[in-house]
């Protein structure tokens, strides 16, 4: 067991957070060496199972991430932008692979995590299950075999405590619809139509977000054209599809030269 590589996960009190403590703790892969919360988070120096509701595990919940992470061969990260950059570069210090499931980074958040991927291995996906996986190739494959007469539109749904929109998983939906035919995302991105907005452009993909309840995620690619209309689509049920995705990559990571790879490099896609 000592052998095994040692994990630590940030933001265990989170809903990802404390599906990945439970998933690491399951494993039989992976050990448990240390869990993060912020400084004053009333789980600071208690034992994450008895915190989780069960029995104790030997692991401290600590805001000191230097220290939990000299114990460490991986951090698996689902918090908050601001958290993740910092994280990177603490990573970068421990040579510890990270694992990065936060959403909503700005381009500069993630030029920061690029320069820490000089020094460590750092593995971020947007979506971290082999089903969304796979719906980004499909999705690729088909826009690349279809020209603009079909209109592509990327549809989300997800719990309400979701804080962005479109979710990372629907960019990155988009994104393989961009390059399968060959644009710039950007320059036809069309998000969050409201009032009068005009006909829709020739070209465009579009985005919808739909929140409410206790939905883990849902996401469909539609391309409609005159008379007919495709629709790929995944659903998640369960957020352990995410935490299993995580700790793959983890494993994977060990050994492997630093840069920045994504899920498809995990999975071999
Ligand atoms: P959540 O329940 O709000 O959990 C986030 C956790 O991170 C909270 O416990 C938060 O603590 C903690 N945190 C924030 N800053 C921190 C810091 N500086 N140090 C330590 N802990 C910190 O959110 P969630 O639903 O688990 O989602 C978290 C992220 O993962 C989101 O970006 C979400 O979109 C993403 N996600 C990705 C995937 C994927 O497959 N890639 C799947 C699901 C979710 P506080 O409560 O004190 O702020």
């Amino acid at each position: 067991m000592d052998n095994l590589p040692g994990i630590v996960v940030a933001g265990a009190s989170g809903r990802m957070g404390q599906m990945l403590v439970r998933t690491v703790l399951s494993s039989g892969k992976a050990r448990l060496v240390g869990c993060l919360e912020r400084p004053g988070h009333g789980w600071i120096g208690r034992d994450i199972g008895e915190c989780l509701g069960g029995a104790a595990v030997g692991v401290l919940v600590t805001d000191d991430p230097l220290a939990a992470l000299a114990k460490a061969q991986a951090l698996l990260d689902f918090t908050a932008p601001a958290a993740t950059v910092a994280f990177s570069g603490l990573c970068a210090q421990a040579r510890a692979v990270h694992v990065i499931g936060t959403t909503g980074l700005e381009a500069g958040d993630i030029a920061a995590i690029n320069r820490a991927a000089h020094h460590a291995v750092i593995v971020r996906a947007g979506n971290m299950s082999l089903g969304v996986n796979l719906l980004v190739r499909l999705t690729q494959k088909v826009a690349q075999a279809l020209d603009a007469d079909w209109d592509i539109e990327v549809v989300e749904a997800h719990h309400r405590r979701k804080v962005d929109a479109p979710s990372g998983t629907a960019l990155m939906l988009g994104q393989a619809a961009a390059d399968g035919r060959g644009v710039d995302l950007d320059a036809v991105r069309d998000a969050g139509r409201d009032g009068i907005t005009g006909a829709r452009r020739r070209g465009d993909i579009g985005f919808a977000s739909i929140r409410g309840g206790d939905i883990v995620g849902e996401h469909e690619v539609i391309f409609a054209a005159d008379g007919e209309r495709i629709a790929l689509r995944h659903v998640a049920t369960d957020r352990a599809i995410f935490a299993r995705g995580a700790l793959k990559a983890a494993l994977w990571g060990q050994g492997q030269k630093p840069g920045a790879y994504d899920m498809m490099d995990v999975l071999g896609l």
